[in-house]
C-alpha cells in the first residue's frame, strides 16, 4: 500500500440486516416535530416520574454509588424484583442465579436470542410484532417465522379485535424451532392473554425443547380489573421461559433504559454469559434507586388505575369521532380503524394516513402495518395515551374535526 496515495479505501461492509431503514418511530416523531403535531405516536410519557424515585437516583449518586456494579445487577435489586414476582404471581426466582438486570427490555431481548439462538434455528413471532424481535433473531442468523394475529370483525366488517392464530402457530412448529415469541399486554394492539392461552401455549410446547421469551414490559398495565398473565403465574412455562420486563415502562422512566430478566438458573446461566459481554453491566446509581424506590408496591400496583383513567378518557373523546374504537385491555396505546371515516384520505394506506394525520390535522400516530414484516393492511393506527390530560384534551379537539 502507498502512504502517499491520497485515495482512501472505501470498505464494503455487506449489511446483516437487508431489510432495517430507519424505525417508524423516529420517522414519526420527526414529523410531529416539523409540523408541530401532538405526538401521540411514539410509546413514551410526556410527564415527570415521581420526585422520590429521581431523589433515589441522586442519593445513590452522591453516596457515591457511582462504579461497575455486579455483572447481573445489584443484589437489593434483585431480592426486590424477585420479591416483587412472587408477591404478584406467586413464582419465585432466586435473586442470586435467576434474575438480571438490563439496559432495558430491549438488551434483554436481544441477549435472550443471542444465547438461545443458532444459525438455522427458528423463531416464531407473532405479528403485529414489536420491531426489534425479528432484527435481532436476523442478527445472530436465526429464522424469524412470523405468524399473524387473527383479525376479527363483526357483520359489517368492522375489526373487533384481535385473538392468538392457535392453529396457525400449530403448523409454524418445526424441527427447527427453538423458541416463541410471545407479548402480552401486546403492543401495538393493546391485547392480553388470558390464563386459558397461556395453558393452550402450555399444551403445544409440552413435548418439545422449544423455548418461550414472554415480553412482559406493560405487565403493570391491564384494565378493567383483569389480571395480568405472566408466564411466571404458569410453573410448567416459567420452567422454560425467559420473562422480560422494564422500569422504563412501570416508572415514566423510558430515557433510563433498566429493565429485568428472570429465568430458571440453567437457562439465566447461559443468558448472562452472554449479558456479561454484550453490556455487562447496568448503570449503578438507577439500579440503586430503583431497589429503593420499589420497596414501595404502591407505584406498580396503582399503575393500570392511572392509565385506565387516561385510556378512558381518550376512548371518550374518540366515541365522538367517525374512528372505530378497538379494545385496548392492556398496555398504554389505543388503537381505531379509520376506514369508516367520511373522508377521502380512508383510500390512504396506513402510513400515508398518519403523515397525512400529521401533516393536516396536527396529531401523529403509528401505523399498526409497520408492525408486520410483509405489510398487511387493515386500516388501524396506533395512539398512545400516556400522555398528559391536556394533550390529550388537544388531541381530542384536534381529531373532533374528522
Ligand atoms: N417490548 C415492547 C413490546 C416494547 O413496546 C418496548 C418499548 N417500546 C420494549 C420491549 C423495550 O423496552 P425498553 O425501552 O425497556 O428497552
Amino acid at each position: 500500500m502507498n502512504p502517499n496515495n491520497n485515495t482512501l479505501r472505501q470498505i464494503n461492509l455487506p449489511t446483516r440486516l437487508p431489510k432495517v431503514g430507519t424505525t417508524i418511530f423516529t420517522v414519526m416523531s420527526a414529523l410531529a416535530n416539523e409540523y408541530q403535531a401532538i405526538n401521540l405516536g411514539q410509546g413514551f410519557p410526556d410527564f415527570s416520574c415521581d420526585s422520590r424515585l429521581l431523589d433515589a437516583v441522586n442519593d445513590a449518586m452522591r453516596a457515591d454509588h457511582n462504579q461497575y456494579p455486579p455483572m447481573a445487577g445489584i443484589a437489593p435489586l434483585r431480592e426486590g424484583i424477585s420479591k416483587k414476582i412472587a408477591h404478584l404471581y406467586k413464582h419465585i426466582y432466586d435473586p442470586l442465579t435467576e434474575i438480571t438486570v438490563t439496559a432495558g427490555g430491549t438488551q434483554g431481548i436481544f441477549t435472550v436470542i443471542a444465547c438461545a439462538v443458532r444459525p438455522g434455528d427458528e423463531v416464531i413471532v407473532i405479528e403485529p410484532v414489536y420491531d426489534s424481535y425479528i432484527p435481532a433473531i436476523e442478527t445472530v442468523g436465526g429464522t424469524a417465522i412470523p405468524v399473524q394475529l387473527v383479525v376479527e370483525r363483526n357483520g359489517e366488517g368492522k375489526i373487533t379485535g384481535y385473538t392468538i392464530p392457535w392453529d396457525a402457530l400449530q403448523k409454524a412448529i418445526t424441527s427447527h424451532t427453538r423458541m416463541i415469541m410471545i407479548n402480552s399486554p401486546h403492543n401495538p394492539t393493546g391485547m392480553v392473554w388470558e390464563k386459558s392461552d397461556l395453558d393452550k401455549l402450555a399444551e403445544l410446547v409440552r413435548n418439545t425443547d422449544i423455548l418461550i421469551c414472554s415480553d412482559e414490559v406493560y405487565e403493570h398495565m391491564v384494565y378493567d380489573g383483569q389480571q395480568h398473565q405472566s408466564v411466571a403465574r404458569h410453573p410448567e412455562l416459567a420452567n422454560r421461559s425467559f420473562l422480560i420486563s422494564s422500569f422504563g415502562k412501570t416508572y415514566h422512566v423510558t430515557g433510563w433504559k433498566v429493565g429485568y430478566v428472570a429465568a430458571p438458573k440453567h437457562l439465566m446461566n447461559e443468558f448472562r454469559k452472554v449479558h456479561q459481554f454484550n453490556v455487562f453491566t447496568v448503570n449503578t446509581p438507577m439500579q440503586y434507586g430503583l431497589a429503593k424506590y420499589l420497596e414501595d408496591p404502591v407505584p406498580y400496583t396503582q399503575l393500570s388505575n392511572f392509565y385506565q383513567q387516561k385510556r378512558d378518557f381518550l376512548r371518550k373523546g374518540l366515541e365522538a369521532t367517525r374512528f372505530k374504537l378497538l379494545p385496548t385491555p392492556g398496555t398504554y396505546f389505543q388503537c381505531v380503524d379509520y376506514k369508516h371515516l367520511n373522508i377521502p384520505e380512508t383510500q390512504l394506506n396506513e402510513a400515508d394516513f398518519c403523515q397525512w394525520l400529521t401533516k393536516e390535522i396536527g396529531v401523529a400516530a403509528i401505523p399498526v402495518s409497520a408492525f408486520y414484516d410483509k405489510t398487511v393492511e387493515s386500516g388501524v393506527i396506533r395512539f398512545c395515551f400516556a400522555k398528559q390530560q391536556t394533550t390529550l384534551q388537544q388531541a381530542l379537539e384536534r381529531l373532533s374535526k374528522l
